[in-house]
Formats: C-alpha cells, structure tokens, sequence
C-alpha cells in the first residue's frame, strides 16, 4: 500500500471547536500508527471569516495538543520538507485551472456567470470505512455551483482539487460532511481521479443528546487552556471521544493509542461529551505528573494569577506543589491551594476563626508554638512525633493543636497533610506565621 496520507482541513472560525480539534487527532493519530503524513491544510477562501487571529487559533491549539504536522513551517519555529502548512486564499490559480478544465469537457458549464458542475443522476454508494456503505440517489440533486459569480470557487470544489493535488488518501472528517460526500466523488471522477478512501466521525453530543455548539461550555479548545487543563489529559478525553481500546480504560498513554488506533474500531454511534469525566482524568494527569513536568505548568499559571513572580524559590515551590498535587485536579484550582505559601500577610477565614480559635484553641497554639520552638528536625515524621508526645503529655488528642496551628499558617482550615504543610514552610515561617495568628488574635 502506498503511503497514507491524512489532513485536517479547518476553517478558520475564531476558535478550535472540540469536535475540530478530535478530528485533528484522529487523522495524527492514523498518521503516526501507519507511519504516514499528516497534512494541515487551512480552508480559508471565506475572505470574511479569515482573519490572521482566527488562523493563530488554530495553529495555537494544535500546538497545545501537541499535534504537529508533517509539511511546511511548524508553530516552534522549525520547519518540515517545503510545502505546507497549506492556505487555500494562496492556491486560486490552482481551481481556476480545474474549473477550466472542467469546462473545456463539458463537465460544467457556465449560468448566470456562475459555474456549474453537472451532476450525476444515477445513485451512488459511498463505501465508508466508519459508517459502511451509504448510497445516496442523486436522481433529483441539482447541478452544483463551483465557481460564484464574482469567481472564487466553493468549498466542495477547492476541498475535492487540493485533497488530489495533495495525494491525500484517506479523508477522516466529521459526519456533518458525509452528505458532501457524493459530490465529491463526482467531481473526483469528472478529474479521472481514483478519490481517497472516506471515513465519516460520528458527532459530539451533549450529555442531555443534543449537538453540541460553539457556545456549550467545552466547546472550544481555548477555554480549556484558559482553565489550567494538561494538554495530554484533554488528549487523552478526545481519543476516548468515539474510539476505545478494547479493554475498558479510561487513562491511556499516548503511544498505546498509536499503537492501536485504527479506523474501524471507531464506533458508529455519537459520543456524548462529559466535561465531569475530562475533570477526572485530569485529576488523573495530574497526579501522575513528574514535578518538573507540573513545575513549569503550574508556574505559568500561577505567574498570571500574579501569585507568583518572575523569579522564584523553585525548590520551595517544587516542595509545595508536591504536597498538593494529589488534591489538585485543575490548574485553576493551584492558586487557592498554593497561594498562602507565597504570601505572608493572608486573611484569616473567618468561619474558621470563630470554631477553631476559641480561648482554648489560642491557648493550645501557644502551647503548640513553644513546643516547636525547640524542634530542632523540622521534618514531617518528627513534627508528627513532637505533636503526638506533647498531646499525650498534655492528656489531649492531637487535633486540638493540628487546627489552630493550620488556620495560624494558612488562613484556612484545610489544606495537605499538615506535617508535610510544616516542613514546607519551615521552622522560620510557620513560628512568624503562628505570631502573627497570635498577635492578631490575643485570645
Ligand atoms: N473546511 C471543512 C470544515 O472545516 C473541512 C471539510 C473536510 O475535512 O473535508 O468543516
């Protein structure tokens, strides 16, 4: 077999729909398990529509995803061979030539100053490597404009001329195409061209079954990096969108997709889009992360939310996220729990206040304080011990001194294992912060 070769066609629309951004994956996905070409080529002939912002969307959200292609200058400055990645506003004298040619042989004739395209009115069987064989009967289908009035070409024209120019074999689309499909077999035909083979995508629904649109929450690829979601874990969600492994896993590594990614296991029936589900395999992702793959996410985000600087103590902050990486699921989430690491004059939750620093609660702080006055290990497994032989000296359980002193170190009253929370912020902070508490609340 000769060398597959995929595309991902998007219009330029002012954002990377999900629905988009799956079909993207799946023809990288095809590309990469059959050692073939991903090709990315940019349908932009709606002058209206195409802006240089809404096309940096799309590079930039293919970019996150990780999806590079195969042909031409790529988002990281390299570049691949010569050609690509593909604008269809530069290719006008390539159609116009098709058009010409169609028109030389009678194919298509010209109405009104428009072109026309005759249609076949015998029906035809469109062999679907995902939703089988659909034949569609044609017999009644009007004659098809190609080319307007002001001469710029229509879509099925310029989509059916560069998916031949570009040697395209295999067409993996979503199913909202597969009515365009007959035209384009004809027009393949009128060309003398074998067309590539087709494979339609199921839609995306919503969770209550109705299509999902631009405006579902979700639905475009740009709220999810603005929402501190890892790219690998909203890879991950979209190649379950409508492809499983055979064993019902929900956490697959990347290169066990390539490994078995193949079109017919595509399932024939819509995928329902669960934003609970991407939640909890982000969760996932982010619990499995290596800190020096969170560290930089992590700072990145927690820098715009101007909680972090520029610089900063990265073993410090190493430190930190590895105490909450397991409570995290999001990185929107990282600021309410990493915030009072940085931050020395934090407020005080009141609610917290009025249960935990009672007269009583105070007066076990400034036991508690004097107590670690004297640690001179201020690791988590001897603050542990510290905690539990003066509570058993004191006749108290350990709790009584584990509350005060968070709400004292943190402003809040929940928050990581609070040992690890001490021997993160160290001898020297959590004393200041406990005088502080102390000093603001005199009991
Ligand atoms: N530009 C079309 C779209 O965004 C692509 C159609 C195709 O993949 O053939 O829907």
């Amino acid at each position: 077999m000769s060398e597959v070769r995929v595309r991902f066609a998007p219009s330029p629309t002012g954002l990377l729909h999900i629905g988009g951004a799956r079909t993207a994956l799946f023809n990288w996905l095809y590309a990469r398990h059959t050692g073939g070409k991903f090709v990315l080529r940019i349908e932009d002939t709606d002058a209206a529509r195409n802006t240089p912002e809404a096309v940096a969307i799309i590079f930039e959200g293919l970019k996150w995803l990780g999806l590079d292609w195969d042909e031409g200058p790529q988002t990281d400055g390299t570049t691949v061979g010569d050609h690509g990645p593909y604008f269809q506003s530069q290719r006008g004298a390539i159609y116009k030539q098709y058009v010409d040619k169609l028109l030389a042989e009678g194919k298509a004739y010209e109405h009104e100053g428009a072109v026309k395209f005759r249609i076949p009115k015998t029906p035809i069987t469109v062999p679907d490597l995902i939703c089988g064989d659909v034949t569609f009967d044609r017999t009644m289908d009007p004659d098809l404009v190609i080319q307007r009035k002001d001469g710029t070409p229509v879509f099925h024209l310029v989509n059916v001329v560069d998916d031949l120019e570009m040697k395209i074999t295999h067409v993996i689309r979503g199913e909202d195409h597969l009515s365009n499909t007959p035209k384009h077999l004809a027009l393949f035909e009128a060309f003398g061209a074998t067309p590539p083979r087709y494979g339609h995508i199921p839609l995306i629904l919503n969770t209550n079954g109705s299509k999902m649109s631009k405006r579902d929450e979700g639905a475009s690829i740009g709220d999810y990096i603005a929402n501190g979601y890892l790219p690998e874990a909203v890879r991950n969600f979209l190649c379950l969108l409508g492809w499983s492994p055979k064993e019902n896993k929900e956490v697959v590594p990347l290169e066990e997709v390539i490994e078995k990614f193949d079109l017919p296991q595509i399932n024939r029936s819509n995928a329902r889009f669960d934003l609970n589900k991407l939640y909890w395999i982000n969760g996932e992702y982010m619990r499995a992360a290596t800190l020096d793959r969170l560290e930089p996410f992590a700072a990145a985000i927690l820098r715009r939310e101007g909680i972090l600087g520029e610089s900063y103590d990265a073993a410090y902050f190493r430190a930190a996220l590895a105490i909450v990486q397991e409570k995290v699921k999001l990185g929107k989430e990282l600021g309410d729990w990493l915030a009072y690491f940085f931050k020395d004059d934090y407020a005080f939750d009141p609610a917290a206040v009025a249960k935990v620093f009672t007269p009583e609660g105070l007066a076990n702080l400034k036991t508690l304080r004097a107590a670690l006055a004297e640690a001179s290990d201020f690791s988590s497994a001897a603050l542990e011990d510290r905690f539990k032989t003066l509570a058993a000296a004191q006749g108290k359980k350990v709790g009584v001194y584990i509350h005060p002193v968070r709400l004292a170190v943190s402003g809040r009253s929940v928050g990581p294992s609070l040992y690890h929370l001490l021997e993160v912020l160290g001898k020297d902070r959590t004393l200041a912060r406990t005088d502080r508490a102390l000093a603001q609340f005199p009991g």
